[in-house]
């Protein structure tokens, strides 16, 4: 069966319709669900309307790519774990990029071959390529720190803006030659450069700053996307392409002022988080010792508490820990406490990743606050459960210039009157700093898994606590 070229732009139309109102139901999670729906409904038709064009020639390699990627996607997509979905993410976002580079590549070769390159098609070919190259090693990049590969460290060394920007200008003067006249070696030289450059960008950036890096390439990936319809002549990967690159930018220019980081830094390489050499607030804090409290201290305060805040980070999503946590918020509330979670925008390892796991636990969302709506209620909670969150309540983030998360506004938790820590160790967050809190008179560890922790206070509170 084969489809007009009017049906299919129609197909394409609506499709484009559909993504649009999928990104629009992705702003909030209460509409994330139908979000997704109409997304995956604008890509079947997508699929279909271009399995049926007239442009297809024979179904063998597409079949072969459609079944290997459909078995692929889903065994990766029923095995991943929450925490692990940056880093499957990332390497989604490089796949995109070697699509780009090879679409760019194939094309060149079948219009070099016909003699029908002109330099229009050279400048998108170039644009492709250098979009395509840099989005797939930014992306391996990332990949690798995410998933502990090498280590999430920056790696920064002395020149290395200026090295950036002499590979930036070459490749782009190579883009330009390439364009005026066609040559092969340019071409090659630029899809090289291009890899390099996404490696040297990506490797500085580590730390509590990669949940921007992620929401960039996310960008990138769109722009690789849309380069490569330019290149195949397909409107709707131009539009999808675009729909992604500018969703990618505004949640990166949202992370970034999230993180007190600038944009350009982002785009460039590398953060203004440079260490100015002040002592160290850590090691000063490190002699004073911590508390350790049991559960039945925890629950103590809580039960008597008007206000309890409950701060969610990566080690909830590790333990599971939200279906007891929503146990906790119930118990509590039978007993007139006030309980409300506090969102920081980087908490967890994706964007989103606490909203999208107390959704999931059925929290309701007027209890679920961003970092601005709640930080203003912190001196007046009694109690503040920080579940397995670490960086983003840390006050080194204020205090100590030398910290790599120096300048990231973080969640007040320091300023309640009871401040009780559940996670497994004296071990660090994602940034590898000690916490501050730690240290602070009112703050306690409660050692043990998250899960368990709840779990435990869940059976407290039953019966009857204290
Ligand atoms: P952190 O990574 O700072 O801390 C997580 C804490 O969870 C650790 O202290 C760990 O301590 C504890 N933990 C781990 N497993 C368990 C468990 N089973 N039970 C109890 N505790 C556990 O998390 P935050 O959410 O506070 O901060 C997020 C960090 O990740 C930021 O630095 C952010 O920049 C970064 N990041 C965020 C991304 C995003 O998009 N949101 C993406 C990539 C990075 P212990 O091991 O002792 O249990």
């Amino acid at each position: 069966m084969e489809i007009s070229a009017n049906t299919q732009a129609i197909a394409y139309l609506i499709s484009a319709i559909l993504f649009i109102l999928a990104l629009k139901g992705l702003t909030h999670p209460a509409s994330a669900r139908r979000g997704n729906y109409l997304g995956m409904a604008g890509m079947a038709i997508a699929i279909l309307a271009t399995l049926f064009s007239q442009e297809v020639q024979s179904y063998g390699f597409i079949l072969v790519g459609v079944i290997a990627g459909a078995v692929i996607g889903t065994v990766l997509a029923a095995r991943v774990q929450m925490t692990a979905m940056p880093q499957l993410v990332a390497a989604l976002h490089s796949f995109v990029g070697m699509a780009a580079v090879l679409v760019a590549i194939g094309t060149y070769l079948n219009h070099d071959a016909a003699g029908t390159l002109n330099p229009v098609m050279m400048g998108e070919l170039s644009a492709g390529i250098i979009i395509g190259a840099i989005t797939f090693s930014g992306s391996v990049v990332a990949f690798a720190k995410l998933q502990g590969l090498v280590s999430g460290a920056p790696v920064k060394f002395k020149g290395q803006h200026a090295l950036n920007a002499a590979i930036a200008i070459t490749t782009v003067l190579l883009g330009v030659h390439f364009g005026m006249t066609g040559s092969m070696t340019s071409l090659v030289l630029i899809t090289l450069l291009s890899f390099v450059l996404g490696f040297t960008l990506i490797i500085p950036i580590g730390g509590a700053d990669m949940p921007v890096i992620i929401s960039m390439l996310n960008s990138y990936s769109g722009w690789a996307a849309a380069a490569t319809g330019f290149t195949l002549g397909n409107l709707l990967l131009i539009i999808v392409g675009a729909l992604v690159g500018f969703s990618g930018a505004i949640l990166s220019f949202i992370m970034c002022r999230a993180m007190n980081r600038s944009i350009i830094n982002v785009v460039f390489g590398g953060f203004g988080s440079e260490s100015d050499g002040a002592p160290s607030a850590v090691g000063v804090a490190a002699e004073k010792g911590v508390k350790s409290a049991s559960v039945e201290d925890a629950i103590y305060w809580m039960e008597d508490a008007n206000k309890v805040i409950i701060v969610p980070g990566y080690g909830m999503a590790v333990a599971q820990a939200q279906h007891a946590l929503k146990e906790v918020l119930e118990l509590l509330e039978e007993r007139d406490v006030t309980v409300k979670f506090a969102i920081h925008p980087v908490a967890g390892r994706m964007p989103g990743h606490m909203n999208v796991l107390l959704a999931e636990a059925d929290i309701p969302y007027d209890h679920v606050l961003e970092m601005d709506e709640i930080n203003p209620e912190f001196p007046t909670s009694d109690v503040t459960l920080v579940v397995g969150a670490n960086d983003v309540v840390n006050p080194a983030a204020r205090s100590d210039s030398s910290s790599p998360i120096y300048g990231m506004p973080i969640l007040d938790a320091a300023k309640s009157k009871q401040v009780y820590f559940l996670k497994r160790s004296m071990n660090p967050g994602y940034s590898g700093v000690d916490n501050l809190l730690f240290y602070q008179d009112n703050t306690s560890l409660i050692f043990g898994d998250a899960k368990d922790t709840i779990e435990g206070m869940v059976t407290a509170l039953k019966g009857g606590g204290h």
